[in-house]
């Protein structure tokens, strides 16, 4: 317990902006589709700004893919990913058809441009490097320009640290605005919600304005596009039927959850009934490479906003209630994210699942008007129960667990709700740090094999058909 306090009183404070958070993509993986899209890109700029005598002795681009990235990144689509950032692609304009399109003509060529020069890629120039390494990072890939003998002219280091977010060797966090009321965990918060007489909502955004510079109505727009981003993911998932994208020969089932549930006669397995049509519809959409919201990854976009589309079609609860508990949960994802880890490959599902149920456990209670020590009870109710789970997707594809598992993520953040609220406070045990630490050391010491390299649990005992 001593030590626990001490390591979250020096703490840093949360300096992650919502938008950088929450964000729109491809699926289905953040990790290995977005962030590798996002370092292909990256790459593809800082070799247009070389020097001319470099540029001139240019003549291809090699990719290397390590650790979880070479194990599982054909089924996440992580070549194609790449390759479409080299191309010019950024995720969010990059719509599903791009990678679907390389994926498809494997052995096609594109021609990029460096200055005057201009040199061909392909999905040839990505290699699957060994999956044990000894970068800093599971998901780390070595990116290379080399000259017509494969000498090489620059190479960059890059590191997929989850929901998309990249570093890179040497890489420095940006400078930008400071938050104007800092916290590094969920206790810090409380002091500073008290000190300031804030609502969550109202602090995170005070935050968010003195980070990023934005005014307070830009940043309400935005988050009114990404929540529309998240009810169109909905929409679409729940319209599209047949089999996912794969081997596994997985059907969409969101549709038929729906029909199923939509006129049953309790009334309490209609709104389940519904919320799981949610998950599975946008969880379906990302495994197929559509277009979704990091929230706080794809594997596990689909919790988030099948509460939120619940919220607002089967809750009654107004746009304004849903934007302060979108808040609220960026809140608690932004801890989870700075004191443990939001990738499967960092910490395993936890990072995940758990931790957008969590986020989703928060906005319901933040948006239905419970104070915050309610909010952060019921955000470590979710969490708490999600403690240990293993990332371990059947044939590397995001698809089994991760579609059934969105919907628990999202029904246990319903229960969380209702456990947190129907007890008193002053009797909740579990802080929200404590479970945020408890993440963190699991993580640490989780074998490789359950944190997707799909080389352990339901990955190897389920026999694929
Ligand atoms: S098992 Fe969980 S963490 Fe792993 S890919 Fe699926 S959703 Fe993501």
């Amino acid at each position: 317990m001593s030590e626990l306090k001490e390591i979250l009183r020096n703490r840093p404070p949360v300096e992650t902006a919502i938008f950088d958070f929450f964000k729109v993509g491809p699926g289905p993986s953040s990790s290995h589709t977005i962030g590798p899209m996002k370092a292909g890109n990256d790459f593809y700029n800082k070799i247009s700004a070389l020097p001319d005598d470099l540029i001139s002795k240019a003549a291809e681009i090699e990719v290397t893919l390590l650790g979880s990235l070479s194990a599982t990144g054909v089924g996440h689509g992580t070549d194609s990913a790449v390759l479409a950032g080299i191309i010019g692609n950024i995720p969010e304009k990059c719509p599903g058809s791009v990678l679907q399109d390389i994926k498809k003509n494997p052995e096609k060529k594109y021609e990029i441009k460096l200055k005057n020069k201009s040199i061909t890629v392909g999905l040839d120039c990505i290699k699957f490097g060994p999956v044990k390494h000894d970068s800093p990072y599971n998901n780390t890939m070595l990116i290379t320009l080399l000259d017509a003998n494969r000498n090489n002219l620059f190479e960059v280091e890059y590191y997929s640290v989850g929901g998309g977010f990249i570093q890179w060797k040497g890489w420095k966090e940006e400078e930008r605005g400071k938050p104007v009321h800092p916290y590094g965990t969920m206790k810090e918060l409380h002091m500073r919600l008290q000190e300031t007489g804030l609502t969550m909502h109202e602090l995170i955004l005070e935050n968010e304005m003195s980070i990023t510079g934005l005014t307070r109505p830009q940043i309400c727009e935005k988050l009114d596009e990404l929540m529309d981003v998240m009810y169109d993911s909905v929409k679409r998932g729940l319209n599209n039927v047949g089999k996912l994208p794969g081997h596994l020969g997985v059907w969409r089932k969101a549709q038929a959850i729906l029909e199923q549930y939509k006129t049953n006669n309790f009334e309490a397995d209609r709104l389940m009934g519904k919320i799981n049509s949610y998950a599975f519809a946008v969880s379906e959409e990302n495994a197929s490479g559509g277009v979704i919201v990091t929230a706080p990854t794809c594997g596990a976009a689909g919790v988030i906003p099948a509460l939120l589309y619940a919220m607002r079609n089967d809750m009654s609860l107004g746009d304004r209630a849903l934007r302060e508990g979108l808040l609220a949960s960026a809140a608690v994802g932004m801890l989870c994210k700075h004191n443990a880890g939001i990738a499967g490959a960092e910490v395993g599902c936890q990072g995940e699942i758990g931790v957008a149920s969590s986020m989703a456990a928060a906005m319901l209670a933040h948006a239905r008007g419970y104070d915050a020590s309610v909010v952060e009870n019921a955000a470590e109710i979710a969490l708490e129960h999600h403690l240990g789970l293993t990332c371990d997707p059947v044939g590397g594809y995001v698809q089994i667990p991760c579609i059934e598992r969105n919907a628990m993520g999202a029904i246990k953040a319903y229960n969380a709700v209702l456990l947190a609220t129907a007890e008193k406070n002053t009797q909740h045990k579990v802080s929200l740090d404590a479970a945020i630490m408890a993440m963190n050391e699991i993580g640490r010491n989780m074998n490789i094999k359950f944190k997707e390299t799909s080389a352990g649990g339901l990955a190897v005992s389920v026999v694929e058909c």
